[in-house]
């Protein structure tokens, strides 16, 4: 069901939601960038429907509302171990369509990929998702290529059009508190867009040989592996783990779990001193590859979405979806290679 609401009643709607559950949205911080005097747009939590950036593309992820940058798994002594507390709260994310599938593909790897991961599960099963309709695709956009572009597996969508806020409900409870607060119930299509600036191509021929390919050795000087583009990515979900010592014998602390990037020294590092993937161009190899081939053989469906942060952030205008679409030179140039 629909509805149409002023932002006072918006915000009514929020203050009651509140009540069981964080809100998370896209907001602005200024002077809040890498780099001096710059703001980004990253999530935090809300109080104010005027705090949500609804017009402009988040540098990060949502991802950080369902995987904490620092999550403490638990607290040891010399003899006992004790776990964290989940949130005390639920979790609300505002979020756009293409992210909105990028929690399909998180799910997918810590929920039905082997053992379920429980401090994923305690804070996703309390998880409802609001989707924030898109008017245009911004610049790096490119999620009609990669079928992500519509989403209808909301709990509620908004739109913000003619000084009101256009809502779209599937939440039984949530339902029956905007109908007593909305200036007229109507019929609500959240929006979506259909074509975007940037346009990817993944060769339908593409197989593990495009490996071999020389395409990769350009990013052996371009890429500083910064890894900025696994930090934004709604999909990169790797982790390393940091123990917290309190005393100085180390046998009391607490352990937590980080994010880790495929592109910074150290991640393919192994006992004896090896490390797997040296050059910067080997490790956006098993990046690109593991977002557009490796994931997709797995579970069907690919694991890059299209949003275009990496893009984005990258601070030597490396451009992932411009390597994706050289990707067909790839197989051109390997394909007579025995697998
Ligand atoms: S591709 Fe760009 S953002 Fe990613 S590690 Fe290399 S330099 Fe950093
Ligand atoms: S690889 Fe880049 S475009 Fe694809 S989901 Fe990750 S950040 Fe978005």
């Amino acid at each position: 069901m629909g509805y149409l609401l002023t932002e006072q009643n918006m915000d009514l709607f929020l203050k009651k939601i509140r009540g069981d559950s964080d809100i998370f949205a896209p907001v602005r911080f200024r002077n809040g960038g890498c780099f001096s005097d710059t703001g980004c747009i990253r999530y935090g939590r809300i109080e104010s429907i005027a705090d949500v950036v609804l017009d402009e593309k988040s540098q990060y992820s949502f991802k950080e509302a369902l995987l904490p940058i620092s999550q403490t798994l638990f607290y040891f002594t010399e003899d006992t171990v004790k776990e964290s507390s989940a949130p005390e709260k639920g979790a609300v994310i505002f979020l756009r369509s293409c992210d909105l599938h990028a929690v399909k593909r998180l799910d997918e790897m810590y929920l039905h990929s082997g053992n379920p991961d429980h401090y994923y599960e305690r804070i996703r099963s309390r998880a409802r998702f609001v989707l924030m309709g898109c008017s245009k695709a911004f610049d790096s956009c490119f999620c009609v290529d990669m079928g992500t572009n519509r989403s209808d597996n909301y709990d509620l969508s908004i739109d913000y059009q003619d000084g009101l806020y256009r809502l779209d409900c599937r939440d039984r409870d949530w339902a029956r508190l905007l109908a007593s607060l909305c200036e007229r119930e109507q019929a609500v299509t959240p929006q979506y867009v259909t074509e975007t600036a940037t346009h990817v191509q993944i060769p339908e021929n593409l197989d593990v040989r495009a490996a071999r390919s020389t395409i990769w050795n350009e990013y052996d000087k371009r890429c500083i592996n910064c890894g900025r583009c696994n930090f934004v990515c709604p999909t990169c979900t790797c982790f390393t783990m940091q123990d917290l010592y309190y005393s100085e014998n180390g046998r009391v602390g607490e352990r937590r779990r980080i994010p880790a990037s495929c592109m910074v020294d150290g991640f393919t590092d192994v006992a004896g001193g090896a490390s797997y993937r040296k050059k910067n161009g080997e490790r956006m190899r098993f990046k690109v590859l593991h977002k557009v081939l490796d994931f997709r053989s797995r579970s069907g469906y690919n694991m890059c979405v299209g949003c275009g942060r990496c893009d984005d952030v990258c601070p030597e205008y490396i451009s992932f979806s411009a390597c994706v679409n050289k990707l067909a030179d790839a197989m051109k140039e390997v394909g007579d290679d025995v697998r």
